[in-house]
């Protein structure tokens, strides 16, 4: 079995507003969804993509609106790299700069990559892709594995994830998923002190399953392999399992569908506050407990 690309990644920041701003703004997505954390309903789930998520990657959101900030460090995902078009990267440093957004050219994804922070301190990337003409973020170019196990992170991506190692710099080793858009996970080398999570964290990066026979053979493909996944959860926009891969990151498996026009139109996507049914009879009170997000 072999994963074919990313689904999502979900981060912990802070003010909706400024994710928000930021997110539309500066970078150029849309909010396709607004939900609040099935978890923790008393904290939004802010849902990125292109206009009508139809390019298949979201970043997502859970805004915790108080000042717990994490730290970045092993188990976690570190950068969190975006694709753009050939040849846009100075345009970017300079979309960038005029945001007051400091940037740093730096190789962290094997190619020229820019480097910076969102407003809560996540950290973020664009890598040009050879292929696309459009200046636009198209997806995700990859993301950056800060691993506790060096090593044992290594052999799960190829043993159990079936990636394929491309090849490594004085910092990082390099994989590729085998679908078409050849995303790139970038395994840091050298141990990092523990991340524990906060504001300024990605939580959880999420692999894309087709549908649910995928999901479940994967269940039991991780559990024979001496990993311990969850049972499936219903997601509203698909379905899902986690486990910890062996170097502590959070990975997620998640269906691609029934997708985000299940609740929503394909004009309207991230118009309303979207509840899962067992939500809907607290709505008021929820919907009460959530700061309002001008301009979505
Ligand atoms: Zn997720």
């Amino acid at each position: 079995m072999e994963m074919e690309r990313l689904h999502h990644v979900t981060a912990i920041v802070g003010h909706p507003q400024e994710t928000y701003d930021f997110y539309t703004q500066v970078l150029g997505l849309h909010l396709i969804k607004k939900t609040v954390n099935f978890d923790d309903i008393s904290t939004y789930h802010l849902y990125f993509a292109d206009k009508y998520s139809e390019e298949g990657y979201t970043m997502t959101f859970f805004n915790w609106e108080t000042d717990r900030c994490g730290r970045v460090g092993s188990g976690q995902v570190g950068h969190t790299a975006f694709k753009v078009g050939k040849g846009s990267l100075q345009n970017w440093k300079q979309q960038l700069e005029n945001n007051d957004v400091e940037v740093k050219e730096t190789e962290r994804f094997n190619k020229p990559t820019l480097e910076f922070t969102d407003r809560h301190g996540l950290s973020l990337a664009l890598v040009e892709d050879d292929n696309q003409k459009d200046a636009v973020i198209s997806g995700f170019y990859g993301v950056e594995i800060l691993s506790g196990r060096v090593e044992a992170t290594r052999r799960h991506l190829v043993d159990q994830l079936g990636l394929t190692e491309i090849g490594e710099s004085a910092t990082h080793f390099y994989y590729e998923i085998s679908g078409a858009d050849k995303q790139v996970i970038a395994v840091y080398k050298s141990k990092v002190d523990r991340g524990f999570d906060g504001v300024g964290t990605v939580h959880h990066v999420a692999w894309q399953a087709t549908d649910r026979d995928d999901l479940v053979d994967w269940q039991t493909t991780l559990f024979e392999t001496g990993s311990q996944p969850t049972e499936v959860k219903d997601r509203n926009y698909f379905e899902s399992i986690y486990y910890r891969e062996p170097g502590f990151t959070i990975f997620e498996i998640a269906t691609a569908g029934p997708g985000f026009q299940v609740d929503e139109d394909r004009e309207a996507l991230g118009k309303e506050l979207k509840l899962p049914l067992q939500y809907e009879a607290n709505r008021e009170a929820i919907e009460a407990n959530l700061t309002p997000i001008e301009g979505a």
